[in-house]
């Protein structure tokens, strides 16, 4: 299962914009690692520079020294949508002569309406394009010049084109003289406003994925960008417009789970905390005897320490996390995957030995990893293994910027409970509810994606052939018989 991208922007006169941005896409490295990349400009000159693999080996010195301007965008992509290769890098860059200069798109996102977009920009079918390509090609083809203007300004035609656009998308683009940001009307994933200097004098302004890329960069976290509302940066300042009209706010549940980092601020909390209230309700509703709490690094630690916690149950570490292997280990198929683990993680056999374990971890996806730790953990010793995870079944496919696996894959989608547990190899299993897990976020009637969990998408998918149509009232058992019927 593949995450979500990262996106970061930044207007800085005077500071070297090539390195803030490297800086905050290192930041933003977990939420993907097959590409990066950045545009800079310096008023005049738009240039690019991208290539597959992670931030640290795209750049060096040398090219970001060739990187000058006082303006840029960035991108850390994992594809959900078209092939993982180089023309689907990102930024995206696209010129025509009404636009000098021309005008850089980063996304993350995934739209719901490609095909029916991909039509309106009369783009061949079949072509491999990734969503945003569309989007860029769209923004193009239907670019609104202001005579009035003296130079390029993206927003007439972003609020032309963009009610277009349907799904997940938060976007960052440039253009000569002006980074923007904007924020789908339901606002599935975070992008976050930050200012560079003190608030009496701003020296520069900030557009990030997450608030970590503001705190690298020294760059002061000011809000979430709302909604369907676009803010741009250039020499007069910030500016904020409320492009599309904002629908039920839907951030995504699992960047609380799982994607955000844990120092970011989503809702104007820190992850962190939010992961161990998790795991407090999760005692609670899951108590189980037992000598050891141990998460499963690194994404089960706080929800781990939380449960030890409020269980009373004394916290120690039982498995060690190699720090040179990403978060995500990218494995052709499952044998090499389950073999990964034993790469990733290795136990600490005198905390396991001879104990009653609780493992704590924040998901299941397919069931490989976890069930390799618990033989893992069966193999060191462990006299009792019993698993509590700080998420609900993960059921459902996401179509909003996850690239997960189909319904065949995903362990909780074809199997009950008990039947999970045999499969994972553990003496009990426990799942947050959804309810905890809202309290726990805090929001407990709206305000979040949980289709993953649910089967319930708020905006209808709508994609050709063989695939799904969703809409919002589709409820958990209904959506196979969408699915059966296929889409248009
Ligand atoms: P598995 O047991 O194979 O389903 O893997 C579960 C592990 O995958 C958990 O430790 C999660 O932290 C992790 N995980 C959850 N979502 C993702 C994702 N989108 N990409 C990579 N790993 C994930």
């Amino acid at each position: 299962m593949k995450e979500a991208c990262g996106v970061f922007a930044v207007y800085a006169p005077g500071r070297v914009v090539s390195h803030l941005t490297f800086d905050g896409l290192y930041a933003l490295q977990h939420r993907g690692q097959e590409s990066a990349g950045m545009a800079v400009s310096d008023g005049s000159l738009v240039t690019v520079l991208k290539d597959m693999g992670l931030v640290a080996s795209v750049f060096d010195e040398r090219k970001l020294s060739g990187l000058s301007g006082h303006l840029a965008i960035g991108h850390t992509r994992y594809s959900t949508h078209g092939k993982s290769d180089w023309m689907n890098a990102q930024p995206i860059y696209l010129s025509s002569p009404m636009i000098p200069g021309g005008f850089a798109m980063a996304h993350n996102g995934n739209l719901t309406n490609t095909e029916e977009l991909a039509d309106r920009a009369g783009m061949l079918p079949g072509i491999g394009l990734a969503d945003s390509g569309v989007v860029a090609e769209l923004i193009l083809q239907h670019h609104v010049v202001d005579p009035t203007l003296s130079s390029v300004d993206l927003t007439p035609t972003l609020s032309k084109v963009l009610p277009w656009v349907e799904g997940a998308y938060s976007l960052v683009f440039l253009d000569a003289n002006r980074v923007y940001g904007i924020r789908d009307p339901n606002g599935f994933r975070p992008l976050c406003i930050g200012r560079l200097g003190p608030e009496e004098a701003p020296e520069g302004w900030v557009f990030a994925s997450e608030s970590p890329a503001l705190d690298v960069v020294g760059a002061t976290y000011v809000r979430e960008v709302a909604p369907g509302e676009l803010v741009t940066a250039d020499a007069d300042g910030l500016h904020s417009i409320q492009l599309l009209p904002a629908a039920v706010e839907r951030l995504c549940i699992f960047e609380f789970v799982y994607f955000a980092r844990p120092d970011s601020i989503l809702h104007g909390k820190e992850i962190h905390g939010t992961r161990r209230r998790m795991g407090e309700l999760l005692a609670a509703q899951s108590p189980v005897k037992a000598d050891l709490v141990m998460g499963v690094p690194d994404s089960g630690v706080p929800a781990a320490e939380g449960f030890a916690r409020a269980s009373g149950i004394p916290y120690g570490q039982g498995l060690v996390k190699n720090r040179y292997i990403g978060r995500t280990f990218i494995a052709p198929d499952q044998t090499s995957r389950a073999n990964g683990v034993r790469r990733k993680l290795n136990p600490l056999r005198e905390n396991i030995a001879g104990k009653r374990l609780v493992v704590v971890d924040d998901s299941i996806v397919r069931g490989t990893t976890t069930k390799a730790i618990v033989q893992m953990l069966r193999d060191s010793g462990a006299a009792e293994v019993h698993l509590r995870i700080s998420s609900p079944p993960f059921k459902w496919p996401c179509y909003y910027g996850i690239d997960t696996p189909n319904r065949d894959e995903l362990l909780a989608a074809n199997s009950t409970i008990e039947e999970i547990r045999q499969f994972l190899g553990a003496d009990s299993i426990g799942y947050i509810s959804l309810a905890n897990l809202r309290l726990a976020v805090g929001k407990t009637d709206e305000g979040l994606c949980d289709a993953c969990l649910t089967g319930t998408y708020p905006v209808p998918v709508k994609l050709r052939g063989a695939d799904a149509v969703a809409t919002s009232d589709v409820t958990a058992t209904k959506v196979p018989t969408l699915l059966a019927q296929g889409a248009e």
